[in-house]
């Protein structure tokens, strides 16, 4: 189930053992603990993970947290969760904060060979004086502080004596660089705030391409995957490791990210629609994090097959979003059993059949997988069948439930509409039908035909459930490109039903997965059920209009 397909990435992993540039391949995922992972996250752990596990390597879970006031333990928590969770097994746990020390010392050393320097220039003037991609940049006046006082300096940054933004250290590299990142690029910043794992230690942090290749260094990383956007901090990476004399030597190598249609793809935007209370929480079954596909009702295997079915490229692309429930319909087709569900409830009242009588039929639970085996669901004189297969004055190439037709119940009988119930306001609250006892499903009935099967419920020992069912949380309308993201908030993006479910479903417990017969395939909500209501996600419908 591991054999993922080959990409440019595995090649050059296969290349650089095969020339001896590397005994082993080792990787890391190094996940921002500043929000919950989302689906493009899968894509980097996929890559990384498999790419060790095919080579015999090792993969590390590290924190990249060196940006204390986004930072937060309970985001530590949930990557973890959502790793594993999606099956793989990391060789080491570590942070970036464990090398807050050994960061700190290369720059030391980084200053004493003149290689960097404090600057005391507010961050406003070291963009206007960065240049552009025309325009070289401008030295900073502080460029040529003497070691002795640069030293002095970033100690005291360290021992606290400078308020947030008084001063940075700079790499000295070249401020007419083509490349704007080797213009003097800030390696520490000054931050009172309090770090989720180191405390009130350090009031200094280190910026992301100073931490990164330092700790990909430490950690023996072979190939340090990352996304494109990265491509252009690739020389200054080179920089670190080589100006830093780390000894050992990664390299870094980039893939296109993943994005899908109508799916918003980035922490900052995820984060806004917690905080404004637009979705229930960062695993809301809407929301494209790992642990929202989860509560839906995606399982690894499904959120692996489509990673490895994208791919990995340098090009830039946009997946399509009916990707990905085709491929939890793939995994769920033969593991879910089949069950009915009635989501909008109408009651039927079958007039010839004997009071208090309840008989037991037998249905199938997986007509495409035999071994799933068959249940037993009663049926009884009064039943539910969905409030949309009945319509009381229907267009022609309506084959359900109308006044005089007959339709199938599935597992069960024909039944005929003989007479509408409605209430003073004109509403249609009950049908009484009469059933046909020689059709009875099973005993090779051929007497007539009817063209509509509908579903339906025991009524006596029907349990309640409520259903949730999504839509995409953003609009998908062209015209709302230049709109603010939140006018761009889908507002029917959940619709919560109240029906009924067969009496076996009370044994339903959270993460349980089924088809309902017409409706889909459906989640126990691991956060919502209860000994009183089951509560139900649709995962995806049933229709399909993509294959891969
Ligand atoms: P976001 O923009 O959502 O905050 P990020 O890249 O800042 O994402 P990180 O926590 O830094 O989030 O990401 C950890 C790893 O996951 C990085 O190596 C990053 O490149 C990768 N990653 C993030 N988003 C995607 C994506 N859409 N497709 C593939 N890889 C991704
Ligand atoms: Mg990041
Ligand atoms: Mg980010």
């Amino acid at each position: 189930n591991k054999t993922s397909s080959s990409n440019f990435i595995k090649n050059i992993v296969a290349d650089d053992l095969k020339a001896g540039k590397v005994s082993e391949v080792v990787t890391r995922f190094p996940p921002e603990p500043n929000g919950y992972l989302h689906i493009g996250h899968a894509k980097s752990i996929c890559l990384n993970f498999e790419l060790a596990d095919e080579y015999g390597g090792k993969t590390n879970l590290r924190f990249d947290d060196t940006n204390p006031v986004k930072e937060d333990t309970e985001y530590v928590e949930s990557i973890q969760e959502d790793v594993t969770w999606l099956g793989f097994e990391w060789d080491e746990l570590r942070f970036a904060s464990d090398y807050f020390e050994e960061m700190y010392n290369r720059a030391v050393l980084l200053i004493k060979k003149g290689k960097a320097f404090v600057c005391d220039l507010t961050a406003e003037k070291v963009r206007e004086m960065r240049g552009s991609l025309t325009e070289p940049g401008k030295n900073s006046p502080y460029r040529d502080r003497s070691v002795e006082e640069n030293l002095d300096l970033f100690a005291r940054m360290r021992a606290g004596e400078f308020k947030d933004g008084e001063r940075i250290l700079r790499a000295k590299i070249d401020m007419a660089s083509p490349n704007i990142n080797l213009r003097d690029p800030a390696l520490y910043r000054i931050a009172h705030a309090h770090h989720h794992r180191t405390g009130d230690a350090w009031c200094i942090y280190p910026m992301y391409d100073y931490a990164h290749p330092i700790s990909d260094a430490i950690e023996g990383v072979t190939h340090s995957v990352c996304t494109l956007e990265f491509e252009d901090h690739r020389p200054l990476y080179d920089w670190v490791i080589e100006e830093c004399e780390m000894s050992s030597r990664p390299r870094q190598y980039e893939f296109a990210r993943l994005n899908v249609t109508n799916t918003i793809m980035s922490k900052r935007y995820l984060k806004m629609l917690v905080d404004q209370g637009v979705v229930e929480s960062w695993d809301d079954p809407r929301m494209p994090t790992i642990s929202g596909l989860r509560r839906k009702g995606f399982t690894p295997e499904a959120l692996r097959a489509f990673c490895r079915e994208i791919g990995v490229a340098r090009a830039y692309s946009v997946v399509d979003e009916r990707m990905l429930e085709f491929f939890i319909r793939e995994d769920l087709k033969l593991k879910a059993p089949r069950t009915m569900a009635v989501l909008a409830p109408l009651k039927v009242v079958i007039t010839n059949y004997p009071e208090g009588q309840v008989e037991m039929l037998e249905a199938e639970n997986n007509a495409e997988n035999e071994e799933m085996g068959s249940r037993q669901i009663p049926f009884s004189r009064e039943i539910y069948i969905e409030q949309d297969d009945f319509m009381e004055n229907p267009p022609s190439k309506y084959f359900r439930l109308f006044p005089g037709n007959e339709v199938r119940l599935k597992h069960a009988y024909f039944i005929t509409c003989q007479e509408v119930i409605k209430d003073e306001a004109g509403n249609v609250v009950e049908l009484r039908c009469t059933y046909d006892p020689e059709t009875k499903s099973g005993t090779g009935f051929t007497g007539r035909k009817v063209k509509g099967t509908i579903h339906w419920v025991e009524a006596s020992q029907a349990v309640p459930a409520e259903f949730r069912l999504f839509e995409p949380l953003l609009l998908d309308n062209p015209e709302d490109e230049g709109k603010e993201f939140l006018e761009r908030i889908n507002p029917n993006s959940l619709e919560v039903l109240q029906g009924f479910v067969e009496p076996n479903m009370k044994e339903a417990r959270g993460q349980d997965k089924f088809q309902f017969f017409r409706h889909g395939y459906f989640n126990v909500d691991p956060k919502h059920a209860s000994d009183s209501k089951v509560v139900f996600n649709r995962i995806v419908s049933l229709k399909s209009s993509f294959d891969p």
